[in-house]
């Protein structure tokens, strides 16, 4: 590609978009600058690989826009109100996505791509369909957030027939061109709403997904602004709306009969109005909210064109990540269960639902969210609730006024050694039968590096008891 050459191409951030990005756009003849805030050892080792290769790489000062930049290519995270694109926006600089880089670089004969957003179930789904996929025997990858890099599925050696793409909401908004084959936007709950701004802002980022849709766009039956946004979409002519739904579904809907996931949207057979696709007892773990990731990597691949029995046999293939409502033990009679990737209240919600009489272990950055509705409708389940980290008083306060009844242990402390504790208590709190429930609803930053860090420190813990 010619389009790149001899164009100052400046990089927002080092890290895992940043380092691939700024060696394709060297590679492609572009003048590449990297900016980057921090300067500390990972950083200075990342700048030292680029700068070998002859990238300039200014570290510790990510906010003022080098001279004669052409194009901004960003570090998907970067929020909108950085001085850095306040600046682009004043010199009409472009700013682009890691995702809006890899769709425009993809090139000729390229792979289509079924792309999956929503505010929870995104990593699932997309394993599961990649699963899907390579039961039909196609030459796929879950590319995106997880698994390959975006940038090196489009740009390397390897031939795909079509990418099963995990796509964030910081993503989809520094991505306005990507056109998808289908899309699918699982569910919309507040999330990530100090980043956008709004909640009308962050449903538009994720809305954008279905822009272009060539076969299909997918949404949620049971939760109506996912469908709404398939109305406001502008999309290729013949894009059909497909909707997903734990009931029986309508036609051009998936949907569940008597244990059966079954699709009335692309039914194979003229002579019948619906096609068995796999059982309710395929899915692993069958908890519902799982089963709804399961229909919509159904439709989507089912839009592609993959018969129902790959969509059983991925199915039955696929294993859930770790820290996705993971059993851990049991002791004495009672359940342990990681889901530390229930990040947000909307995921804490589904597990939560997930159970019948619960422990529920809580609490870490609650990134702007609010606790009522969430413990409103668990209320009637909780046996107790133990809470950690940095904002467990805002769940505290909404439990105070939702379940008074309920036991709370309140735990004030945001060491690391805080979730043995935590696991302590809630043995106490537990009778057999109950389930112990790590579903934070807020992220672990406040006292982990990272969601896989608390599940494996709750995991440790409850190890720990069993001893
Ligand atoms: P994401 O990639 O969107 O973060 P994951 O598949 O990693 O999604 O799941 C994250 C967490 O969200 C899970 O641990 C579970 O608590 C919850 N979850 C998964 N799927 C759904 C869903 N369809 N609706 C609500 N919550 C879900």
């Amino acid at each position: 590609s010619t389009e790149f050459q001899g164009k100052h191409v400046t990089v927002a951030g080092l890290g895992v978009s940043g380092v691939p990005a700024a060696k394709v756009l060297h590679g492609l003849g572009a003048r590449v600058t990297v900016v980057n805030d921090g300067a500390d050892e990972r950083a200075r080792a990342q700048a030292a690989e680029l700068e070998a290769l002859g990238v300039t790489v200014r570290l510790g000062d990510a906010d003022t826009l080098p001279e004669g930049t052409d194009l901004i290519v960003t570090a998907p995270g970067w929020k909108p109100t950085k001085p850095l694109f306040t600046a682009a926006a004043e010199a009409g600089v472009p700013v682009w996505g890691d995702v809006e880089l890899a769709w425009r670089l993809r090139g000729e004969n390229a792979a289509p791509w079924l792309a999956v957003t929503g505010t929870n179930g995104k990593t699932t789904t997309v394993r599961m369909l990649a699963s899907i996929l390579r039961a039909a025997g196609l030459r796929t990858a879950a590319v995106g957030n997880i698994g390959v890099s975006l940038l090196d599925a489009v740009t390397g050696e390897q031939e795909y027939d079509v990418l099963a793409v995990e796509l964030s909401s910081y993503q989809l908004h520094w991505a306005p061109s990507l056109r998808a084959h289908s899309a699918a936007v699982l569910n919309l709950a507040p999330d990530h709403l100090d980043w956008h701004g709004s909640m009308d802002a962050y449903a538009a980022d994720k809305g954008s997904v279905y822009e272009g849709n060539q076969v299909a766009c997918v949404y949620n039956v049971a939760d109506k602004a996912t469908e709404d946004l398939v109305r406001e979409a502008d999309v290729e002519e013949g894009c059909r709306a497909i909707g997903f739904t734990l009931g029986a579904p309508a036609p051009s809907q998936l949907g569940v009969v008597d244990g059966i996931l079954v699709d009335r949207a692309f039914v194979e057979n003229r002579q019948k109005n619906a096609q068995e696709l796999a059982e309710v007892a395929d899915v692993n773990p069958p908890a519902p909210h799982n089963i709804a990731n399961a229909l919509a990597a159904a439709a989507l691949a089912r839009a592609y064109g993959v018969p129902a029995a790959a969509v059983r046999d991925g199915l039955r293939a696929f294993t859930p990540d770790a820290h996705r409502i993971a059993h851990v033990a049991d002791v004495d009679g009672v359940a342990y269960v990681d889901d530390s990737k229930a990040t947000n209240t909307h995921a804490a919600e589904a597990s939560l639902a997930a159970y019948g009489s619960v422990v529920w272990i809580a609490g870490g950055l609650a990134k702007g969210a609010t606790f009522d509705e969430l413990v409103a409708g668990a209320a009637g389940r909780l046996r107790g609730v133990v809470l950690i980290g940095a904002d467990r008083a805002l769940i505290a306060e909404a439990l105070a006024r939702h379940a008074p009844e309920v036991p709370v242990v309140d735990l004030d402390r945001t060491d690391t050694g805080a979730m043995l504790q935590a696991v302590q208590e809630a043995r106490r709190l537990a009778r057999p039968g109950d389930t112990v429930l790590l579903a934070p609803a807020c992220a672990s930053m406040d006292m982990f590096a990272n969601y896989n860090q608390r599940g494996d420190a709750f995991a440790q813990a409850v190890r720990e008891l069993g001893a």
